[in-house]
């Protein structure tokens, strides 16, 4: 048998592959493999084969073990290469950090069968006893979809084998091998008659396939949005050898969207990729995308990188969302990534949101020249009839204060609506406004020591914690600053917010919806469906509430605080916050009720919330547009951000000012005028976790002038002899600063 060289791409962080001998073993490029490296074995990733080596052949070692499947198809493989080289990451390290945990380990990939469940068309349910909670939440969810996986089974109970077991052995629920899953599934939820603008976007879509076209659908929350991507996708998978790969933010926030894909694409297999999955199911789920048996993949960020070898389409939902950004490793934005793999496999690729991001704003109205357009779809209307849309108001905290974070206004509001049996939300952007402990004799106030950041209270548990690092301590009895032992909370975060509540409103049921108490896998399931119920009269709580539940008695939204997020440091918080405050607002009327939008402020006057008023995200953006286009800021032109960090500050300095002085000396030519390197400054978090914190940044007119540089600068910044323990990374087209 030949010696072949096979070029691997290892876990290293080097930014090279390595060359060993096939040992008789048939490899392809997509293999994985098992080397001996540094004394120990590892798995790779075969990229290449060849004849010759740059090494001496008898030095070479020899692969341990290949194995049969391919897990790069050379599409999948062109998108990370193309992501290593414009992160600036080791491709060995993107290739495979890109697979699912279990095929990263030295270990086959053992692909069992996958299951999924029914209830059967005639079963009794009258003889089941009340009491059996699991069994009846799971018949539940069989009645709201045809079929269910195993992943969402688990989702709902982990002791739903059992389960299962007892309705098999009842009658009422048959079994079925998912990759069997075709057609005759009967379809459960009726198909809306489609308004005029949405039957355009459908059709605009659908006469641009099998070529690449970015489409901005642009329409506020409820404008039906979902509703266009499901009759995009019924059309492009009725043709044969279709898959399509829909990007969500957060999927477990999202648990209405992926039902709703579930029962009107019911007869297409579809698999979810993200992280509340087992690290089983996720194998499962990526190998039968992977092998294009499953026709519909519903993923986070990392699911971008999925091989799918019939793609036709790709959707992203929500499209301005920070959480498509990766913020460690290779820092990837999913956006970016999704549109590259578009025009790399010549397919459409539709992004929606009620807010986007001004990057695709952009992309996506003539404010723009010299790119590629995206084509713009608008859903001006909200889907529903008789929907309206909220009324929004300022109150001025200057006129009206508040008290304990309520002004008299906002809880006369909250007091009406509870008389009338309407639900409310108050909305809290916690955000540099969660309670601190502070003593009013001196002023101190706890801070974590390994951050340059505040403690904040949690008082059921009677701890402080540092958000940033996990730090816990007991809250102190008396302030270790001057002794004084009336320490107070201040601030107005979820938990106290509930509390005022609660003695302001004694009859209210209230429920706090934040990271704390969303920790169960079910507890947001199970709140939905006690709003739904009408068994909630208020909501507190953050973020996580404004993402796209439908919430129909809801007639009041309530937000608390938004002033540090105006002035900002942050350049981009103006656009976020405009983002959430729309989204969050949305919650309100969307049946029959008219809403009412309440923001406390004291900057009543600001452009931001007339722009809000109005819900005029076309005006504001074009504004908050011509602001950066002032002042060079993206999305008119490109950052890239050297973060660095050790234990002591004068050392991350002096190696970011040696990175700066090295980049310099390649800004010849053209790329002198095109790329401005700043100095070293520390970013709003001085210290993180014990390390002392500094970045440099670079800002480019073009991408490619970027790219030049990088090209040049990296390598050289790779040998530089660092003095101490630094530890610094790359981000390209930065979020955070
Ligand atoms: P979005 O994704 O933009 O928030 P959805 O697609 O979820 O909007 O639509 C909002 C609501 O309106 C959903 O309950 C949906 O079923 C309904 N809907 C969507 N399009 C129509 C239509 N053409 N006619 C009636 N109802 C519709
Ligand atoms: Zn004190
Ligand atoms: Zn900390």
């Amino acid at each position: 048998m030949s010696q072949t060289i096979l070029n691997i791409a290892l876990d290293v962080p080097l930014n090279r592959t390595f060359d060993y001998l096939n040992g008789g073993f048939t490899a392809r490029v997509g293999n994985r493999v098992v080397v001996p490296f540094a004394g120990r074995n590892m798995i790779g990733v075969v990229v290449g084969l060849s004849e010759t080596s740059d090494f001496p052949i008898e030095k070479l070692k020899t692969v341990s073990h290949v194995f049969d499947e391919v897990v790069f198809d050379s599409a999948t493989f062109k998108l990370l290469k193309f992501c290593a080289d414009y992160y600036h990451y080791p491709l060995g390290q993107a290739l495979i950090s890109a697979l699912p945990l279990r095929l990263r380990q030295l270990k086959p990939a053992v692909s069992r069968k996958a299951f999924a469940y029914s209830l059967l068309p005639n079963a009794d349910l009258s003889q089941i006893p009340a009491k059996k909670v699991i069994l009846h939440r799971i018949i539940t969810a069989l009645q709201a979809a045809p079929m269910q996986g195993v992943a969402e089974l688990a989702f709902i109970s982990s002791g739903w084998k059992k389960t299962i077991i007892e309705l098999k052995s009842l009658g009422l629920v048959s079994e079925h091998e998912v990759m069997a899953v075709k057609a005759s599934m009967p379809t459960s939820s009726v198909e809306p008659t489609l308004n005029g603008e949405q039957q355009q976007a459908i059709q605009q879509v659908l006469a641009l396939t099998h070529t690449f076209k970015p489409w901005l659908l642009f329409g506020i929350t409820g404008s039906g949005k979902t509703e266009v991507y499901i009759q995009i996708l019924q059309k492009i998978l009725s043709e044969k050898n279709s898959q399509v790969l829909v990007l969500v933010p957060e999927i477990n926030l999202t648990p209405q969207l992926e039902a709703r894909f579930r029962s009107r694409l019911s007869q297409y297999s579809l698999v979810t990729l993200h992280s509340n999955l087992s690290e089983c199911e996720r194998l499962q789920n990526w190998l039968s995308a992977s092998t294009g048996a499953a026709k519909i993949v519903i993923g986070t960020r990392l699911s971008v990188f999925t091989p799918m070898p019939h793609l036709k389409l790709i959707v992203m939902d929500e499209e301005h969302d920070g959480s498509y950004k990766q913020q460690d490793g290779m820092r990837y934005h999913a956006r970016d990534v999704a549109m590259v793999r578009a025009k790399q496999q010549n397919i459409p690729i539709v992004l929606g949101s009620a807010t986007p991001s001004l990057e695709t704003w952009h992309n996506s109205t003539q404010n723009n020249s010299q790119k590629q357009q995206y084509g713009l779809l608008s859903l001006k209307q909200r889907a529903v009839d008789n929907a309206t849309l909220p009324n929004i108001f300022c109150i001025d905290t200057a006129k009206s204060p508040t008290e304990n974070g309520l002004s008299s206004l906002l809880v006369k509001a909250l007091r009406e609506r509870l008389s009338r049996g309407e639900q409310s939300l108050l909305f809290i952007n916690r955000r540099g406004y969660a309670p601190v402990l502070h003593c009013n004799a001196c002023q101190w106030v706890a801070p974590c020591m390994r951050c340059s950041a505040r403690l904040v209270v949690h008082l059921s548990q009677k701890r402080l914690k540092c958000h940033h690092c996990g730090h816990e301590q007991k809250i102190p009895l008396q302030c270790p600053s001057c002794g004084n032992a009336d320490l107070h909370p201040t601030g107005q975060a979820t938990q106290r917010l509930e509390q005022t509540l609660q003695t302001l409103l004694p009859t209210a049921r209230i429920a706090r919806v934040d990271r704390d108490s969303m920790r169960n896998k079910h507890a947001l399931t199970d709140l939905l469906t006690k709003v739904h119920n009408q068994e909630i009269d208020i909501l507190v709580g953050t973020q996580m509430l404004a993402k796209g539940h439908d919430f129909p008695h809801l007639t009041l939204v309530g937000v608390i605080d938004t002033d540090s997020a105006l002035y900002s440091p942050d350049f981009r918080a103006s656009e976020r916050l405009f983002a959430q405050l729309m989204q969050v607002s949305g919650r309100a009327g969307r049946a029959e009720k008219a809403g009412e939008v309440l923001i406390q402020t004291a900057f009543p006057q600001h452009a931001l919330f007339q722009a809000l008023r109005s819900q005029d995200y076309v005006s504001f953006a074009n504004e908050l547009l011509q602001e950066r286009k002032v002042m060079q800021f993206p999305p008119v032109s490109y950052f890239a951000l050297l973060r660095a960090e050790a234990n002591d500050y004068a050392q991350v300095n002096q190696f970011l000012n040696k990175a700066g002085n090295l980049a310099r000396q390649f800004l010849t030519g053209h790329l002198k005028q095109d790329i401005l390197i700043y100095d070293p400054v520390r970013p709003q978090m001085e210290r993180l976790k014990g390390m002392e914190r500094g970045q440099l940044l670079l800002q480019a007119n073009s991408r490619v002038a970027l790219q030049r540089l990088l090209k040049s600068w990296m390598p050289q910044l790779r040998e530089l002899p660092i003095a101490a323990k630094i530890r610094w990374s790359l981000d390209i087209d930065p979020l955070e600063f």
